[in-house]
C-alpha cells in the first residue's frame, strides 16, 4: 500500500483569523494524519521558493502580492499523510477563488473574494490554506519546508478503520 504526503499551509490570514484549529480539524478528521507540523514565519525569497511556478501560470503582479502575502505573518505548515491525500485535502480546500468555492469547503465557508476584485483592487486573493497540487509538487514542497527529522512516523488508534 502506498499512501501519499501532502503540505498544507495555513496563510497568514488564517493564522491571525484564529481558524488553525478549525482548518486541521477539517483536514484531521478525514483520518488524514499529521506526520509532521511547525509555525514558521518566511521571507520573501523563501516565499518565492515555495511558489516557484506562480509567475509563469498568474503574472509577475500576483506573484508579488502573493509572495507579499505569504511573509505578512506566521505561517502553519503540516504535512497530512494518508490515501490520496492530495486529491483530499484540495477537496476540503475548495476552489482557489473564494467566490466560487462550494459550501462546506474552507475557502467557501470562510472566504468570499473573487479572483476579479482582487485583481482589479490590486489585492490578494486570501484565501486562508495552501494545499499542494500533485505529487511532484509535494515532494518539492516538503523538502523546502521540513527536514527529514521533522516528519514523524506513528501509528493512529482509528487506522484499522481507515487505511
Ligand atoms: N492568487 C492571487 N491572485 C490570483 C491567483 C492566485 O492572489 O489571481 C493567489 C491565491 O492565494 C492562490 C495562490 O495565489 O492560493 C496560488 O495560486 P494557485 O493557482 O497555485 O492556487 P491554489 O493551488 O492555491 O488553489
Ligand atoms: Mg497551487
Amino acid at each position: 500500500m502506498t499512501l501519499q504526503r501532502s503540505l498544507v499551509l495555513i496563510k497568514p490570514d488564517g493564522v491571525q483569523r484564529g481558524l488553525s484549529g478549525e482548518i486541521i480539524k477539517r483536514i484531521e478528521q478525514t483520518g488524514l494524519k499529521i506526520i509532521a507540523i511547525k509555525m514558521v514565519w518566511v521571507d520573501k525569497n523563501f516565499a518565492k521558493n515555495h511558489y516557484f511556478d506562480v509567475g509563469a501560470r498568474h503574472g509577475e503582479k500576483v506573484l508579488k502580492s502573493l509572495v507579499d502575502y505569504l511573509t505578512e505573518g506566521p505561517v502553519i505548515a503540516i504535512c497530512f499523510e494518508g490515501v490520496d491525500t492530495i486529491a483530499v485535502i484540495r477537496k476540503i480546500a475548495g476552489s482557489t477563488y473564494p467566490n466560487e468555492a462550494l459550501p462546506g469547503t474552507i475557502r467557501g465557508d470562510f472566504a468570499h473574494i473573487s479572483k476579479n476584485y482582487a485583481n482589479t483592487n490590486d489585492r490578494k486573493v486570501g484565501n486562508l490554506i495552501h494545499a499542494s497540487a500533485n505529487e511532484e509538487d509535494a515532494q518539492k514542497e516538503l523538502k523546502l519546508w521540513f527536514s527529514i527529522d521533522e516528519m514523524h512516523s506513528y501509528k493512529r488508534s482509528d487506522e484499522n478503520h481507515l487505511i
